[in-house]
C-alpha cells in the first residue's frame, strides 16, 4: 500500500504491516529451532537429457516441515533466512545433506550430477568457497557432481566479486549454473562474462508465446537458448508442465529439461523409487 502511494511517501505502519512484520520475526525464531530440530527437508527433482530421455541430475530444493503450518515452501521463509543472516548455516546443512545424499545414490548405482541453490548473501560474506569445498572434502563427493546455482538477479548485485568467487570454485571442479535466467533483468555482458556451465531457462519463457507477439511465439526462448550455447553453456529449461512446453523447448534445442511433466520434487525415497521403476521399464537411469 505504501508503495502504490509514490516512491517519495513514507512508509505507513499500518496495522497489517504491523501484524506482517511479527508474523515473520516469529517464522525467524522459529526458524532458527528448525535448524536444530531437523524440520528442514529437501526434495529432489530430477534433470532431464531431452534427448535421451536419462536422469543425469537433480535440483536439492529446500522445504520446512513446520510444526503448525505443514510443509512451507522456499519462497516463504528463504528471504528471512537471507535477512538476518541465516540462510549460510542453512546453506551449510543443505550441502552437507545434498552431497551425503549423492554419496548414498552412488552407491545404490545412480549416476547423478546434484544442484543446489546459492544465495547472493553468501556469496557477500565471503565464506562460500570455504563452505562449499569444505563439504566436498568431508563427503569425498568428486567437485564435478556439484552445481551451484546462482539466479541471474544474485549475480548482477556484485558481478565481479561473484566471478572471482565462481573461478576459485571452477577451479575446484565444481561447476555453475545461471538459475532463472530471462525472468529479471538480463545484462548479457555480465552473462558472457561469468564461468558459468549452465543456463536455468526461466519457466516464464517456456510457459508460452506472449499473445500480442503470436507471430514469433518462440523467438525469445530460441534466442536465449541460442546465447546459451553460443558461450558453450549446457542449456536447461525450467518448469516444463505440458507436452507442448516440452515440444517447444526441444524444437528450440535445449538440452535439459526439468519441470512437473517430467517430475515434481520428490523426497529422497520417492526419488529413488521413481528412478528404479524408470530402470526396470527401460533399462536405462530413466523415468519410467
Ligand atoms: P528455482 O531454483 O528456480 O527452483 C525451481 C522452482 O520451480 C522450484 O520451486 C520447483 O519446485 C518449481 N518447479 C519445478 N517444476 C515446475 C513446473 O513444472 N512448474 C512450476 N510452476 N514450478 C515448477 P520451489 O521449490 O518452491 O523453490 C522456489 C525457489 O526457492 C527456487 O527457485 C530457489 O530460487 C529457491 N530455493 C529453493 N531451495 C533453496 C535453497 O536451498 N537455497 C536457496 N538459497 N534458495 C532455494
Ligand atoms: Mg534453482
Ligand atoms: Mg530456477
Ligand atoms: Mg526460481
Amino acid at each position: 500500500a505504501a508503495k502504490a502511494k509514490g516512491r517519495n511517501q513514507h512508509l505507513v505502519f499500518t496495522p497489517a504491516l504491523r501484524t506482517t512484520l511479527q508474523d515473520r520475526w516469529q517464522i525467524t525464531s522459529r526458524l532458527r529451532d528448525a535448524a536444530a530440530l531437523d524440520q528442514l527437508v529437501v526434495h529432489w527433482q530430477p534433470v532431464v537429457h531431452l534427448a535421451t530421455g536419462d536422469v543425469r541430475g537433480c535440483e536439492a530444493l529446500l522445504r520446512w516441515q513446520h510444526p503448525q503450518r505443514g510443509l512451507v515452501g522456499p519462497e516463504d521463509f528463504i528471504p528471512i533466512a537471507e535477512e538476518d543472516g541465516l540462510i549460510v548455516p542453512v546453506t551449510r546443512w543443505l550441502l552437507e545433506t545434498t552431497l551425503t545424499q549423492a554419496v548414498t545414490w552412488a552407491e545404490a548405482g545412480l549416476d547423478l550430477v546434484v544442484a543446489v541453490n546459492v544465495s547472493a548473501v553468501h556469496l557477500s560474506t565471503g565464506t562460500l568457497v570455504d563452505d562449499v569445498l569444505g563439504a566436498v572434502a568431508r563427503t569425498g563427493v568428486p567437485p564435478r557432481r556439484l552445481v551451484l546455482e546462482l539466479t541471474e538477479t544474485a549475480l548482477a548485485r556484485d558481478s565481479d566479486r561473484a566471478a572471482e568467487q565462481f573461478a576459485a570454485l571452477r577451479s575446484q571442479g565444481v561447476r555453475l549454473a545461471i538459475d532463472d535466467f530471462g525472468s529479471g533483468y538480463s545484462s548479457l555482458s555480465s552473462v558472457a562474462s561469468l564461468p558459468a556451465d549452465v543456463l536455468k531457462v526461466d519457466r516464464t519463457l517456456v510457459a508460452g508465446p506472449l499473445p500480442a507477439r503470436s507471430a514469433t511465439p518462440d523467438a525469445v526462448l530460441a534466442a536465449v537458448t541460442a546465447l546459451g550455447r553460443a558461450l558453450d553453456m549446457r542449456v536447461l529449461a525450467e518448469g516444463i508442465e505440458t507436452p507442448e512446453q516440452l515440444a517447444r523447448v526441444r524444437a528450440v534445442g535445449c538440452e535439459y529439461g526439468q519441470g512437473h511433466h517430467l517430475a515434481p520434487p520428490l523426497p529422497a525415497d520417492r526419488f529413488a523409487a521413481l528412478l528404479a521403476e524408470g530402470r526396470r521399464q527401460t533399462g536405462h537411469q530413466r523415468l519410467p
